[in-house]
């Protein structure tokens, strides 16, 4: 799609490409279905499925459901949503699960061959067998059983003869190695668990190591395209396909995982956000998943850009939150509507207009994109306008509403502050103001010029509309910092994350569907919920405020 620059996995491809190593390219996006699909997953999707398509490949989506007891079709079928919502369509749909049986041919063609064997230890010995960095390992005792009593083992194991955790298969590899992944790694373990795929008819489950690796060789995969902290497990991946006899060899090529400021981006973490209450689904506003994203507001162009632009470096390191925002407000522009809401209203009488009269003024709908037309927004003599634009005492340079001080409102008359109106506790509850017929927008006034333009809305046509307004759901933290003092990342949520008001937005939009984006003059561009959204009241999300601190390189 978008993502056309060069970078060093598209380097690689050509060569391959160009030396007659591949003559066609196929990539996979191969999620766990244990979550829902985050941002970090969307720059895996972008680079997947991109290069492919730059070199007419194919791109697999391969669920990677090797561990029956984190899964489910619940996140199977989010993930599907989001890859489509993404804009990118796969090829094969496949499953991992589907290929069990071949999965358990290959391990016993690793115990014929004798580079596979049973193993008795328990998960503790197996650690403390293992050494360490500067250590070698031990081998196990069982290290050296046949390979009959090897094949009689494994038999039993899957005839689900073990109970959970009492036995192991293991690759014989190198307990002396210096990479840690060639200590006789696990390939299979017993796991007494329905699979939401193959239900009951396996208890013992592949381990990834073994399993990816064979995913890729029977999909006939070119370039398998993973993070980075995989790199050390490339010579195990190289293994298994070779010591399994894999007619196709793929070939696994890492790159920088995504990191994003003031948030999580593990499905783990974010699970436990969910399921803790920290927020209101996997969907929240909140949170970097896909799903959120949208719901908040986001739209694939602008995610698919920020992705484009943060490029396929090896590097993992923190993007700055503002960039994916400055995105949002980049791909809105042209698009969304303006409109005007009052977020914490504030009653304003004209006194001077006369009662009973209505004016429908006129409105561009987006001066940046004038083919979007023009809307009706009535006046009368009462409207809202922001609490926050009313100050008693103001400061210097203040420009907004004063007593005695005149403003513009936006397209429509001047108004001047005449009266203030208090409650029993001195409370400001309502301005007294007169306006200028003369200084009607669009009229070609030019006696004189106020500083401050103000929104507004009738009040008497106004719509009420509930507006949530987000703060970073993670407060700025050292990882370091959050281990040491022996805190969580749920130390750091930030509890002011989610501000709800009650306001007031223009009669034009009574109709507004879940998903319609809108730019709120002065306040941001906003996303209509669609989980909290009524027949009586809709409820927008702000996406992102105006403006930005962010500039591009
Ligand atoms: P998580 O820790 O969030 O569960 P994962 O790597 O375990 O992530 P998978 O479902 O295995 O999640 O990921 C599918 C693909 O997405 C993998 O190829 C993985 O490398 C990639 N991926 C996951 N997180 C990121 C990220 N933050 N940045 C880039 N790619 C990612
Ligand atoms: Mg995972």
């Amino acid at each position: 799609m978008e993502q056309h620059s060069s970078n060093f996995i598209r380097t690689i491809i050509t060569e391959d490409l160009e030396s007659g190593k591949r003559d066609h390219v196929i990539t996979r996006f191969p999620p766990e279905p244990n979550g829902y699909l985050h941002i970090g997953h969307a720059k895996s999707i972008v680079i997947n499925f991109g290069l492919a398509d730059d070199f007419n490949g194919k791109t697999n989506l391969r669920f990677d459901d090797t561990n029956p007891l984190k899964e489910d079709q619940e996140y199977v079928d989010s993930i599907k949503e989001d890859v489509e919502w993404l804009g990118y369509e796969w090829d094969d749909l496949r499953y991992a699960s589907d290929y069990f049986e071949e999965m358990y041919n290959r391990a016993v063609l690793l115990i014929k061959k004798g580079k596979a064997y049973v193993d008795d230890l328990t998960a503790e010995e197996m650690r403390e067998y293992r050494g360490t960095l500067t250590e070698p390992g031990k081998e196990s005792p069982y290290r050296n059983r046949s390979i009959e009593e090897n094949l009689d083992l494994f038999e039993k194991m899957r005839k689900g003869e073990f109970e959970n955790g009492s036995k192991v298969l293991r690759a014989k590899i190198d307990m002396a190695s210096p990479n840690l992944n060639l200590r006789d790694p696990a390939l299979y373990r017993v796991s007494h668990a329905s699979h939401h795929n193959t239900g009951d008819k396996w208890c013992i489950y592949p381990m990834y190591d073994f399993a990816h690796p064979l995913e890729d060789a029977i999909e006939g995969i070119t370039h398998s395209l993973c993070t980075t902290e995989f790199e050390d497990h490339r010579p195990l991946y190289e293994w298994v396909v070779r010591e399994c006899e894999m007619e196709h060899q793929p070939q696994q090529i890492e790159f920088g995982r995504l990191n994003i400021s003031n948030t999580v981006m593990s499905k783990r973490k974010l699970k436990q956000l969910v399921d803790e209450g920290f927020v209101d689904g996997w969907d929240d506003p909140r949170l970097p998943t896909i799903s959120g994203l949208r719901r908040k507001g986001y739209t694939p162009e602008a995610i698919r850009d920020f992705i484009g632009e943060i490029g396929v470096s090896k590097g993992s390191g923190v993007v700055d939150s503002a960039m994916l925002e400055h995105f949002a407000r980049e791909d809105l522009k042209m698009k969304a509507p303006r409109t005007m809401g009052v977020l914490k209203p504030l009653k304003v009488v004209i006194t001077n207009y006369p009662e009973g009269e209505v004016e429908w003024l006129d409105a561009e709908i987006n001066p940046e994109n004038p083919e979007m037309g023009t809307r009706k927004i009535p006046f009368s003599r009462e409207i809202y306008v922001e609490q926050e634009d009313f100050m008693e005492n103001p400061p210097k340079k203040y420009f907004r509403l004063f007593p005695g001080n005149e403003v513009r409102l936006k397209h429509a008359y001047f108004i001047k502050c005449e009266e203030v109106i208090k409650d029993e506790n001195g409370e400001v509850i309502e301005l007294r103001c007169t306006y200028d017929q003369e200084t009607k927008s669009g009229s070609g006034f030019t006696g004189r010029k106020v500083k401050g333009t103000l929104h507004w809305v009738d009040a008497t046509h106004a719509i009420p509309a509930e507006f949530r307004l987000y703060e970073p759901l993670i407060l700025d933290t050292e990882e370091e910092e959050e281990e040491t003092e022996g805190k969580t990342f749920l130390d750091y949520v930030n509890k002011n994350s989610l501000e709800i008001v009650d306001g007031f937005i223009e009669p034009n939009m009574k109709d507004v569907k879940a998903q319609d984006k809108f730019q709120f003059f002065r306040h941001g561009y906003f996303n209509v919920d669609p989980k909290h959204t009524t027949e009586e009241k809709p409820v927008f999300n702000r996406i992102v405020s105006l403006k930005s601190s962010f500039k591009l390189k």
